[in-house]
């Protein structure tokens, strides 16, 4: 792809409006990763820096100092209309929607794991439960009378009233287990160009459908 040029120059693509900055200052080559960042000083009549050090040519990334002249770059600026730069001209996103498949992966094996988890655990709470209500019939056999069956309509009560509550609480919390899931799987799953949400259909849909339905950008 075509290198991104810097310059006090209105015709860069990033303009720097200062008179120590050269008209074509420098240029930035942009790797076939679209992640690999050379810079390379055209011969400017005063100069660039990297991390304060005098350079020509330099691999730079978004921790990099970067000086021209005078002037010293503001960083993130700067990356983030590099990135804008390279989205602009590419329509081939086939890599990075390759990752969005893992991305659904992790997320359907974490909203599985919660609902097993809560499926064993209230499980778990509701054997305790009936087997402490058979002990303590058990034990009490000998109170037969009007009595000791009221007692045990009680507890009957009481043991389905304390089921019925601590499923709900549970319930209540794996429904925000799973909503917070849900949470950062949209954030991730989307089209990598224009960040279209893609969450509401699979992974496998919309790889049949070859492009982002937004910006048209393929994927396959
Ligand atoms: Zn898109």
């Amino acid at each position: 792809m075509e290198d991104f040029t810097i310059g006090r120059s209105e015709n860069n693509n990033y303009v720097i409006n200062d008179a120590s900055v050269s008209s074509h200052h420098a240029k930035i080559s942009i790797g076939e990763d679209f992640n690999t960042f050379t810079f390379n000083d055209l011969n400017s009549t005063n100069g660039s820096k990297i991390n304060g050090q005098s350079v020509l040519i330099k691999k730079i990334n978004k921790k990099s100092q970067i000086q021209l002249g005078n002037m010293l770059i503001d960083t993130d600026d700067f990356f983030n209309k590099l990135k804008a730069y390279i989205l602009k001209d590419r329509t081939d996103f086939t890599i990075e929607f390759k990752v969005l498949e893992e991305v659904e992966k992790k997320y359907v094996k974490q909203k599985h794991r919660v609902n097993k988890f809560f499926k064993i655990k209230s499980g778990f709470i509701r054997g305790v439960i009936t087997i402490g209500l058979l002990l303590f019939i058990m034990k009490s056999e000998i109170l037969d009378s009007v009595e000791s069956s009221r007692i045990y309509l009680m507890i009957g009560v009481g043991t389905i009233g304390g089921i019925i509550s601590t499923a709900s609480v549970s319930e209540k919390r794996v429904k925000h287990k799973l909503d917070d899931l849900y949470i950062d799987y949209t954030l991730e799953f989307n089209c990598p160009k224009c960040s279209f949400d893609l969450s509401s259909k699979s992974w496998r849909f919309w790889k049949s459908k070859n492009n982002c339905p937004r910006c048209k950008c393929k994927w396959v």
